[in-house]
């Protein structure tokens, strides 16, 4: 059995322990990861820190350059790091164009995309004020050493998001991978980081515990976190006491809301994808579908006819559309959640009973006659459950979409674009798609508000988020 190293200051890493990666689809062994001891994250932390004034002295255009030829080296890579994905994460290998499944090759065409969008974008430096006596400009400033610590769901794609911004801005990188899909991501970062100066990406890897002893060290200036909003208050206490500012890109319920006189065929698919995507297992998945009670049954019934007909099972079977959950701990959150809907008297439309077989396979699951305060509506399920309310007043599912801490995610469908904008402008989340659902963008800044974290990434403004702001001011 193999044992996949970290990759630190260039050098590959072993530790004395590692740990076992599965594939959620069989069970299988995969390989092993080492668990970083605390004086490896020290030295992580090190190698980031002596690495960055040269990495962040160098020209903008070299920098730039560099990270081009990074997006080259993943797309040569791409076959290969889709079948990590694939195999530790469980998602199918899918295909790519819009009639495609959104699996690994989707997966890593994204961290192509989001890796040559940076390299293509500009932090100009602005005057903010200029008279006779004074010209004062804004320039942004690398902070540092980030500590990136990233979940198990899109685990490459959000490693990348972590960390190209990061390197591109002129700091360095520390990265931990979720303990579930750690080898594609050590896989990733060997291959970029074997095409950057030592020290500018390096990984630790293990359990949580080790990403508290990064996130909670003194030599990091700046952390990018991506996880559960659980885990990103803890993070938040580690960097309080260090004075550390943190992108924190947690947790979501995200609402849709079906308008009356929209189109239950024509929205089906985008609703389903929606919801769906990577088994639900999607920060900003639609998690609650409110549906205006005239279009109600057409919306079920329609969903119900995708839900039912998507291949599910091993994902590197090609033409699987559906893989398994990524873990037992989140397949056994589905399944309780479900049982509580049963139990709460809910009607199960589709699926709704585990899968036999090895694998953490659990169906395609519409569940209706939920109202808010069900724990399948109230909490973040996270996997293939699709709690469908009905509503007869907008005002009320206005007010449904944002009685929750979360607020990451939303969408409102309508034929009728200005009722949707209406309705959009009134719901608290960090973006409201209209006619689509998690429709992310490399150049359309995102991120959450409430207990789904703060700032953005992507775009001018995630580049931004990765610098601090230095203001150059000239007496004339
Ligand atoms: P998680 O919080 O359990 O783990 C995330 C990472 O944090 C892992 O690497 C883990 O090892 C590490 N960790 C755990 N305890 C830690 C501690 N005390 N200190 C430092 N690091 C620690 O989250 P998960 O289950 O991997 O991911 C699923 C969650 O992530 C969902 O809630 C989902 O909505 C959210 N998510 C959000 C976004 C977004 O952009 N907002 C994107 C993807 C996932």
């Amino acid at each position: 059995m193999k044992t996949y190293l970290n990759f630190v200051n260039g050098q590959p890493v072993g530790s004395e322990q590692t740990f076992e990666s599965r594939n959620p689809a069989t069970g299988e062994v995969l390989g092993r990861a080492p668990i970083s001891t605390a004086a490896q994250v020290k030295s992580a932390i090190a190698a980031a820190r002596a690495a960055q004034p040269a990495w962040a002295a160098r020209p903008d255009a070299e920098r730039k350059a560099l990270m081009m030829k990074l997006a080259e080296a993943i797309k040569q890579n791409a076959p290969y790091l889709a079948e990590w994905v694939t195999r530790e994460q469980g998602k199918p290998l899918g295909g790519l164009g819009p009639d495609q499944v959104p699996g690994a090759r989707f997966e890593l065409w994204g961290c192509e995309v989001w890796t040559q969008v940076p390299a293509s974008l500009d932090l100009p430096v602005d005057v903010v004020f200029e008279d006779d006596t004074r010209r004062d400009e804004m320039h942004r400033q690398p902070f540092g050493v980030v500590a990136a610590i990233a979940p198990w769901n899109w685990p490459l794609l959000i490693a990348i998001w972590q960390m190209i911004p990061s390197i591109r801005a002129g700091n360095t990188v520390v990265i931990k991978p979720s303990e579930y899909t750690t080898i594609g991501t050590l896989e990733l970062v060997r291959v970029i980081g074997e095409l950057l100066p030592p020290g500018v990406v390096n990984t630790v890897s293990g359990p949580g515990e080790v990403g508290s002893w990064l996130a909670g060290d003194s030599g990091i200036d700046k952390i990018m976190f991506t996880g559960s909003t659980s885990t990103g208050k803890k993070i938040a206490e580690a960097a309080a006491r260090n004075m550390v500012p943190t992108t924190m890109e947690l947790g979501g319920n995200d609402a849709a809301i079906v308008l009356p006189g929209a189109d239950p065929k024509a929205m089906a698919m985008g609703l389903f994808w929606g919801a769906f995507i990577n088994m639900g297992q999607t920060c900003a998945a639609a998690k609650r579908l409110y549906v205006h009670e005239s279009l109600f049954d057409q919306t079920v019934a329609a969903l119900k006819e995708l839900a039912t007909a998507m291949p599910m099972g091993n994902g590197m079977d090609e033409g699987m559309v559906m893989g398994p959950i990524q873990n037992r701990m989140q397949y056994d959150k589905v399944v309780d959640l479900v049982e509580s809907a049963k139990q709460a008297g809910a009607t199960i439309v589709c699926g709704g009973k585990p899968k036999d077989g090895p694998g953490n396979f659990y169906p395609l699951t519409l569940v209706t006659g939920l109202e808010d305060g069900a724990r399948l509506v109230d909490e973040e399920q996270f996997g293939p459950v699709l709690p469908i309310i009905k509503y007869s007043n907008v005002d009320d599912a206005v007010a449904s979409a944002n009685r929750l801490r979360a607020g990451l995610g939303a969408s409102v469908w309508s034929t009728d674009i200005e009722a949707a904008r209406a309705v959009a402008s009134r719901i608290q989340a960090g973006t409201v798609w209209i006619n689509q659902h998690g429709m992310i963008h490399p150049m359309v800044p995102f991120g959450g508000i409430k207990g789904s974290g703060y700032g953005v990434e992507f775009g001018v403004d995630g580049l931004k988020a990765v610098t601090q702001p230095q203001v150059i001011s000239l007496k004339k």
